[in-house]
């Protein structure tokens, strides 16, 4: 797991997935222990370590379908039937324009070259950065991200941030499908449910998904 991972940075992409306050300890859907991943992040950020760097942000308009508040009766954590695929209901988060959208206010975001804003469809939730879920015709749009680093030269893609079970999952395997190596930094990941976290590594790992607890090893011997 460590020291083996060989790359090229010039032609991998860094994703940082939802790293805003509304996740984090704190916030309107808190992650446990979500602030753990912050300052290796802020690492990873430095300059030169790979081609592009992009961030997502989960950006819901008020009244999102994904919110248990717009289904009478429901509370956050159930699932419903939503075009005929699972949909968890959540707390109302990252409502666009809130305090609790914003990009948290620690990393050094001026280092990414792109923020894709993801769950902007009313009635569409978003938790891959590559894709939306399913919409009511039954399609999941793209988000234009594969065409982006795809037109950059980028052909390996190193996920991280949060949340490890729903949106660095989806990611990966959307990453995955367009065609990217795909990487996930496991530690500088934190999931919603602690208890999905073998069938996520094991069901990332079958699609060919890398799974190593950060890239830092892979620095340390330059040093
Ligand atoms: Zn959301």
């Amino acid at each position: 797991m460590s020291g083996a991972f060989q790359f090229d940075p010039a032609s991998t992409a860094l994703v940082v997935v939802d790293l805003q306050p509304d996740f984090l300890p704190g916030g309107a859907l808190a992650v446990t222990d979500g602030d753990a991943v912050l300052e290796p992040i802020v690492r990873l950020l430095t300059p030169g370590r790979f081609g592009v760097c992009v961030a997502t942000q989960d950006w819901h308009p008020p009244g999102h379908i994904s919110f248990a508040s717009s289904h009478p009766g429901r509370r956050p954590l159930d699932v419903i039937d939503l075009y005929g695929h699972e949909q968890v209901l959540w707390p109302d988060h990252c409502v666009q324009n809130s305090p609790g959208a914003r990009l948290h206010e620690g990393l050094p975001w001026g280092r990414v070259s792109v923020v894709i804003r993801k769950g902007a469809d009313p009635v569409t939730d978003s938790y891959s950065t590559f894709r939306n879920n399913w919409d009511p015709s039954g399609r999941r749009p793209p988000t234009g991200l594969a065409g982006y680093l795809t037109e950059r030269g980028m052909h390996t893609v190193v996920l991280c941030g949060l949340a490890r079970d729903y949106c660095v999952k989806w990611s990966a395997e959307d990453a995955v499908a367009a065609g990217f190596r795909t990487v996930v930094l496991w530690e500088l990941t934190r999931p919603v449910d602690p208890h999905s976290d073998a069938a996520v590594a094991e069901g990332l790992a079958s699609l060919g998904v890398e799974i190593l607890p950060d890239l830092e090893p892979a620095w340390g011997q330059q040093r």
